[in-house]
């Protein structure tokens, strides 16, 4: 049948970066062993659920630029790949698992629970969870109750001693005690719903799922996985629990470090490509010397025998070094569209507005090298689109000038100015250090106050092709607004 893996997020939130690393693994998986790679919702807690959710894991992927073989959305051989279409099933297998002993119906009420919870509290002893008070009920009373209609539940049977040994693909072997096992989970709630355990396993099962990569938080779900693996006579599909994925401080990733929803790294202007790249090294290497792949590179050299045990540190600094990379490949064509919508947004530009796309197609080159995170642009380009507040008057000012020279050399730069081809950026600049020369300037510091004037800031693109992209009748305007400024401040 071939290797089948599957991605089984629960629509209780958005995609977060956890969740796009571990479709990812699989994803990259699937497609290099030439296998088959399952999108599964897992909605079985109705409380959190939310169709915005889903609609975002739809559109995050297909941001993304992936896809799936099988799932809720394409359909395929083993469907439905929705859990709450599947409720029938979960209880019959439940319900088998009780004929064969390996779980039992459990009719303590919720007032029951609760001062068991109580007392070993109070207690302090040790004893958490369920006291197994229904395990050894006699088959008169189950049937009794069940004929009454007594609210239940089903829970499986936890074996009492021994341990629980599995093999995670990546961890090795691992023996879990089953005293360390939350004693009898529950399977199937008062209500019919399955609980994540047993529809995962059901599912797994079903779906002929050969491997589980998956998040190393899910580690203590595998042994009571197995057990029901084993319960159910089925083969457990092979484990392999991916590294944690941690913030610089070596806690885990989370909020405080920053942005963690796929959406939010879209909105602060990522590209899908860098984001893929970098997430998919995270615990795991490629290939030595090199770190740029596109998604299909990376579809033809995973192995997983390159996924580390370690955890990985989510590392932003990095990623937005990946981010520069790839804005640097794109065309102008290409990089000017993907700024439009941040420039809109902003309020630099207009949508429709076909002298914004030529002078953003032109700008492209100015910003490409300077541009990590798109949504840079607005501030980096506003001067282009229109003229900038005046900057302060010490902006102007160059180091040990004062403001009379400055407007001295303010004078010097709108007399040049008329005089100068910008198609020949070149000549254009020999001008001004011609120019700097005669009037026993420093060549910086007769540029420093024009570069303040005509982009509103002494850092900016390059001053010679902005000034080629603005025309000389706008910078004049410019400079002559500057100097007029400085001359009353
Ligand atoms: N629904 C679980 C999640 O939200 C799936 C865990 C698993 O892959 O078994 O991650
Ligand atoms: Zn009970």
């Amino acid at each position: 049948m071939g290797i089948r893996v599957r991605y089984a997020p629960s629509p209780t939130g958005n995609q977060h970066i956890g969740g796009l690393r571990t479709a990812l693994i699989n994803y990259l998986y699937a497609r290099s062993t030439g296998g088959t790679f399952i999108l599964r919702l897992e909605d079985t807690d109705r409380t959190r659920f939310s169709d915005a959710y889903v609609q975002n894991l739809y559109d995050t992927f297909k941001w993304i630029g992936f896809y799936w073989d099988e799932g809720s959305d394409v359909g395929g051989p083993v469907g439905p790949y929705i859990q709450s279409e599947r409720f029938d099933l979960y209880r019959k297998y439940a319900e088998n698992l009780v004929v064969m002993d390996k779980a039992y119906y459990c009719f303590c009420d919720e007032e029951r629970l609760a001062s068991l919870r109580e007392d070993q509290a109070k207690n302090k002893s040790g004893d958490q969870g369920y006291d197994r008070h229904c395990r050894n009920l006699g088959k008169a009373e189950v049937d009794e109750f069940l004929a009454q209609g007594k609210g239940r539940v089903i829970r499986l049977k936890i074996p009492m001693e021994g341990t629980t040994v599995f093999e995670d693909r990546l961890l090795g072997r691992i023996e879990w005690k089953n005293e360390d096992i939350s004693p009898d989970p529950i399977l199937l709630k008062s209500d019919g719903f399955p609980t994540y355990h047993l529809a995962n396993v059901v599912d797994d099962h079903l779906m002929g799922i050969t491997q589980v990569m998956r998040a190393q938080e899910w580690l203590p779900s595998a042994p009571l996985h197995k057990i029901m693996y084993d319960a159910f006579g089925w083969q457990m599909p092979e484990l392999c629990h991916l590294p944690m994925v941690l913030g610089q401080d070596g806690h885990k990733l989370s909020k405080r470090h920053g942005a963690t929803s796929v959406n939010e790294f879209r909105k602060s202007g990522y590209l899908p490509e860098a984001l893929i790249n970098y997430i998919a090294h995270l615990g795991c290497s490629f290939e030595e010397g090199r770190e740029l792949f596109s998604l299909k590179e990376m579809e033809g050299l995973f192995r997983i025998e390159k996924l580390n045990k370690a955890p990985a540190v989510f590392d932003y600094q990095k990623l937005d070094w990946f981010n520069g990379q790839y804005i640097r490949q794109k065309s102008d064509a290409e990089l000017a569209a993907l700024v439009k919508p941040f420039l809109v947004d902003a309020g630099t530009r207009t949508e429709d507005d076909p002298a914004a796309d030529a002078l953003d197609l032109a700008a492209m080159p100015l910003i490409r090298e300077r541009l990590k995170l798109l949504s840079g642009a607005p501030a980096m380009m506003a001067y282009l689109h229109g003229r900038p507040k005046t900057a302060a008057t010490e902006e102007f000012i160059p180091k040990k000038l004062d403001k009379a020279r400055t407007i001295e050399l303010l004078r010097e730069d709108a007399r040049l100015l008329p005089s100068c081809d910008f198609s020949e950026i070149s000549a254009a600049e020999e001008k001004f250090k011609a120019r700097a020369v005669e009037i026993g300037a420093k060549l910086g510091d007769l540029l420093m106050p024009l570069r303040v004037a005509i982009t509103g800031s002494r850092v900016s693109p390059p001053l010679f092709e902005s000034m080629r992209l603005l025309g000389t009748a706008e910078c004049l305007v410019r400079v002559e607004s500057a100097i007029t400024s400085l001359g009353c401040n």
